[in-house]
């Protein structure tokens, strides 16, 4: 589950056009306080710092890596 906190700063990055859909299963998620960057983030993986070192930081609770560009997936329509 994702924090409410980062909940409201997905839909804010929705609300702002900073979400687009390449494919069914890819999108690209402009970074709000960087525009000339982006993620490419697909529902099992994405580029950014925090999930690549999901595991580094969450290591041994079983969980699936998860990160905030990815959980912007999961408020999409
Ligand atoms: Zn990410």
């Amino acid at each position: 589950m994702s924090s409410p906190a980062t909940i409201k700063k997905a839909k804010k990055l929705v609300d702002d056009g900073c979400v687009s859909q390449i494919e069914d299963d890819l999108f690209q998620i402009r970074s709000s306080s960087d525009p000339n960057k982006s993620y490419f983030v697909t529902s099992d993986t994405c580029e950014c710092f925090g999930f690549k070192n999901y595991y580094k930081f969450h290591h041994g609770n079983g969980q699936k890596a998860n990160c905030s560009v990815k959980s912007i997936l999961d408020i999409l329509p």
